[in-house]
């Protein structure tokens, strides 16, 4: 299928790990990148700007920065995440709200910015970058399970109201991929892991990459409210 032209992109948390890998694949794509860091500064070749996607000011700064250097954005990836991993019985109040404000909330955020201009333009892709642990579950991570599990009612709520619009919302749902995330594992849980995905391997960041360029192509113009896991089988069944 024909593509439409170069693209507005914009990547939270692109200036490294999965992020980055996705910024880098729709550059090889031709489209116009832009990445969010959070003062660390992105690698050569790509467009920063800085934002934290738990401060609201930021993100509306962040897209007004990004409007001006390459138009709206048309193709938003909710990628920025955290975890703070530890046993419910010794999770804080604060730990649970953190994650949940970096991983879930800050998506809403950049997406609430981010469809003004999708609406107006009568065309959006929206793709968030979830993990299969928000539909399997994992001891020690209700927190980030809960943020990633809360961005599939979110993709699939947009969908009922904006899908009317050619707008779009998927989510992709990794299972390990090697980043600094998964580098903090000790070596027990790496095991662990990689014994119960029946793939064997983590995954590359440009697999999840791959998925995610997909989505916002024309070639998926009808796929909406859909989860996509990228997990070497670990998911399964969902
Ligand atoms: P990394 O830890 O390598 O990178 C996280 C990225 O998110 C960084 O760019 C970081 O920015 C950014 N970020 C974190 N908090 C904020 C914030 N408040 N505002 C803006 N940016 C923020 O993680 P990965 O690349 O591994 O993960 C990327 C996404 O993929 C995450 O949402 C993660 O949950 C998800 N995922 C990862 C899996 C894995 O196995 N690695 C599996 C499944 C899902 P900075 O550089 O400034 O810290």
């Amino acid at each position: 299928m024909e593509q439409s032209g170069a693209r507005s992109v914009l990547v939270t948390g692109g200036n490294r790990g999965i992020g980055l890998a996705i910024a880098r694949a729709f550059v090889d794509g031709g489209h116009k990148v832009a990445v969010t860091h959070r003062g660390s500064g992105v690698p050569d070749g790509l467009f920063g700007v800085k934002c934290d996607v738990t401060d609201t000011a930021a993100v509306d700064a962040a897209f007004t920065e990004v409007e001006e250097a390459q138009g709206p954005v048309e193709v938003l990836i909710a990628n920025a995440g955290i975890t703070d991993d530890t046993l419910l019985m010794r999770m804080d109040e604060d730990q649970f709200t953190r994650v949940v404000d970096a991983n879930l909330t800050g998506a809403w955020r950049v997406t609430k910015r981010a469809t003004r201009a999708m609406l107006r333009a009568r065309y959006g892709r929206i793709v968030y970058i979830s993990s299969v642990v928000g539909l399997m579950g994992s001891p020690g991570q209700v927190n980030y399970a809960a943020s990633k599990a809360g961005m599939v009612g979110m993709a699939r709520s947009i969908t009922r109201e904006l899908g009317s619009r050619n707008i779009t919302a998927n989510v992709v749902a990794p299972g390990f991929v090697e980043t600094d995330m998964t580098e903090e594992l000790t070596p027990e849980r790496r095991k662990q892991i990689l014994g119960a995905v029946p793939s064997g391997r983590y995954a590359k960041p440009e697999e999840v990459a791959a998925a995610v360029t997909f989505l916002a192509s024309d070639a998926a113009s009808y796929i909406t409210g859909a989860v996509i896991p990228v997990d070497g089988g670990l998911g399964m069944g969902h």
